[in-house]
């Protein structure tokens, strides 16, 4: 869910607070502090207001959010969302490896799953998991049962929310080959099992009904773990050897056009190694973005703009972002 709207300015860390201590801040209305302390009311997860989100996204950029959220399970989530509804308060829910969050953060209820962590076997070779399990830890977790199917996801460092609402993928395979349903909390809360077939999928989006997904049921086979160890060891050397790992980053920014690499037409443009303030086109993967240290999230969309020109003018190409951005502009 990417909602649009206003800010104010700052980035420090919120402390970490109950719902009680949700104070109107001079910009904004008493009404609006109201609508926020209503939308967390009775939240037994943490709450944290005018939090920094620089530390939840793997870019290490980003403004605050008027108040983040860590539901302490689904029931908590399913709570909160409807709350938020009721009080008509907007929610973004993150990740955050695939983000940009603009300087001036994002105003409501942003939501982390980092709590939602639950995985449990069932029978026949399937997984379900929470929303908030990183894919690493799912890759692990199916390499101890032996179960095949989920290496084309080495390295991938998100959620398992997160990549399922973006049918994340590499070129070994994607999402919609291992999803079997999805456990979604809707816009009012309640909570609904979707099957993969009212999804529909394309290249690094999945559109399902709207809501979080709190979590999901992934079809495995049995395999031989030695094999799925190497498969996946060589194809995380594959990544350490041709993408900048060392440096805080969203991953691809661009999609890859038909037949092509974006990586390849933005180095052909002569971009590689580009920069604008602390942000610089890897030198080691041009379709990656890094942060060299203090980059803002304006140095970076100033220099994906300049990369889709020079890519424009210079092949006729038009790149199409596949890194979401995020917050007040
Ligand atoms: C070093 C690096 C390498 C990467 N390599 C790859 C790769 O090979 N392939 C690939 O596909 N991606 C890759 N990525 C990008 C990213 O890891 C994936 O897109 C990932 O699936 C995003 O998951 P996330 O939880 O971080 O979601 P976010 O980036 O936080 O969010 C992405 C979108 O999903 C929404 N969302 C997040 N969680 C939920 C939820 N629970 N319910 C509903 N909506 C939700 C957000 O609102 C947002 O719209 C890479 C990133 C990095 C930093």
């Amino acid at each position: 869910m990417i909602v649009e709207v206003g800010m104010r300015d700052g980035g420090r860390q919120g402390l970490s607070l109950g719902p009680r201590a949700i104070a109107p801040t001079p910009d904004r209305k008493g009404s609006q502090a109201r609508d926020l302390h209503a939308a967390v009311a009775g939240l037994r997860g943490e709450v944290r207001c005018n939090a920094s989100l620089r530390d939840l996204t793997s870019f290490r950029i980003g403004g605050p959010a008027d108040v983040l959220c860590f539901p302490a399970d689904v029931e908590d989530l399913g709570r909160l969302v409807g709350q938020a509804k009721a009080a008509k308060v907007p929610i973004f829910v993150l990740g955050g490896t695939n983000l940009l969050v603009r300087d001036r953060g994002i105003r409501g209820l942003v939501v982390s799953l980092t709590k939602l962590t639950a995985i449990r076997d069932e029978p026949d070779s399937v997984i379900y998991a929470e929303g908030g399990v990183g894919m690493p830890t799912l890759m692990k977790h199916a390499i101890t049962r032996s179960l095949t199917g989920l290496e084309w996801a080495a390295g991938i460092p998100g959620t398992l929310g997160g990549s399922v609402v973006m049918n994340a993928g590499t070129r070994l395979g994607e999402m919609r080959q291992v999803l079997k349903a999805v456990r979604l909390v809707d816009l009012k809360g309640k909570v609904r099992d979707v099957p993969t077939s009212a999804i529909r999928f394309s290249y690094r989006r999945a559109k399902l009904p709207r809501g979080i997904v709190a979590g999901a049921w992934l079809q495995l086979r049995p395999g031989n773990r030695e094999q799925i160890e190497t498969v996946v060891k060589d194809y995380l050397h594959h990544r350490r050897d041709t993408q900048p790992l060392a440096q805080p980053s969203a991953g691809c920014v661009f999609k890859n056009p038909p037949n092509d690499a974006a990586g390849r037409v933005i180095e052909a443009a002569g971009m590689k190694g580009a920069r604008v303030g602390d942000a610089q086109v890897s030198e080691k993967h041009a379709n990656f973005v890094v942060n060299l240290g203090q980059a803002k999230a304006a140095d970076v969309i100033t220099l994906i703009k300049q990369v889709g020109r020079a890519v424009h003018e210079q092949t006729g190409i038009t790149l199409e972002l596949e890194l979401k951005i995020v917050g007040q502009p």
